[in-house]
Order: C-alpha cells, then structure tokens, then sequence
C-alpha cells in the first residue's frame, strides 16, 4: 500500500479561507489512512510524511518499487465556483477502477457529501504507476461547507476511515 499526500513544501495546492492549505489537509488524512491500514494488517509506504516537496515523478518511483501495491493519492479539491462541492476518486487503468469505485461508495456515506463520481484524467501519478493507482478528491475547499468540514479533525478523521475502508474491501473482496 501507497499512501501519498499530494502536494508540500513550496507547492500548497488549493488554499482557501474555509478549508486552509491542500497540502496540510492531505497530508494530515493520509497519515491518518496510513495509520487505518497498518493497524488492518497492510505494509504501507507513505510517500512524504512531513511539510516538504516531491516530485511526482519520485512518487511514482517510490511506488513501483513496491510489490504489488495500491497506490492511493489524496488531494482537496478547487473550483472557481463556490457552489461546486462533492468527492471524486479519478483512475485510468480498470483494473483501478474497482478500487475507485469501492472508496467513492464510501465517500458516498459521509454525511453532507454528495459525490461527483468515479472519473478518469491522465494525472501524471496514476499514468506512470505499474500497480493499480486511484487518487480522491476528498472535496472542494473553495466550497464554504465543504471547506468548513474538511478544516474539522474530525470530518478528516471520516474521510480517512471511508478511503481505509474502501481499499481493505478491495483486498478481502466484496463478501
Ligand atoms: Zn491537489
């Protein structure tokens, strides 16, 4: 398992007044992923663990040195339109896609989430993974209630639970 924060160092990501800087909300849910799967029973590797930056090409590296690893990359969201808001999971091969699915239906549960489905874009860290990749969009931080809910401990401490819980199902399978 990969569990990768997006974003760090110079490169915040999104930064909004509701939800504060992308790369300290990943990075904050990604150590919070990490910490579900390892206490599940997975060997995990986390791509950065502090306030620094890395490339993405040493991401993809790190995570196609693993053996048959889930690579799960987490980023908070940014529109133009305040009004947009919803989780996203993106992935481009299929045998990523049930991965995607399986964490969006979990994402889907949250309260106050509506989600915006399971999609496909050629980010640079899916493309170029050999193993089955998926990166969430945990939600829109330009979205004043969105942004307000991922800000809270607590709402990122659910959005952890859902994408732990999406991938531990992937692995033991739908029973
Ligand atoms: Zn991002």
């Amino acid at each position: 398992m990969v569990v990768d924060a997006g974003h760090g160092g110079h490169d915040s990501g999104a930064t909004t007044r509701y939800g504060g800087k992308e790369k300290v909300l990943a990075l904050d849910v990604a150590q919070r992923v990490d910490a579900k799967l390892r206490a599940a029973g997975f060997k995990t590797v986390m791509t950065r663990k502090g306030d620094y930056f890395v490339e993405l090409n040493k991401r993809v590296r790190i995570s196609n040195m693993q053996m048959n690893a889930i690579f799960v990359s987490i980023h908070f969201n940014y529109s133009p339109k305040r009004s947009v808001s919803g989780a996203e999971v993106y992935y481009i091969s299929s045998v990523s896609k049930s991965i995607a699915r399986n964490i969006l239906n979990q994402l889907d549960a949250l309260p106050g989430t509506a989600s915006r489905g399971v999609r496909t874009a050629n980010f640079r860290v899916l493309k170029k993974n050999q193993f089955p990749a998926v990166l969430v969009e945990c939600g829109y931080l330009t979205n004043p209630g969105e942004g307000g809910r991922c800000a809270s401990e607590s709402y990122r401490e659910m959005l952890a639970s859902a994408i732990a819980r999406g991938v531990i199902i992937q692995r033991h399978g739908n029973r």
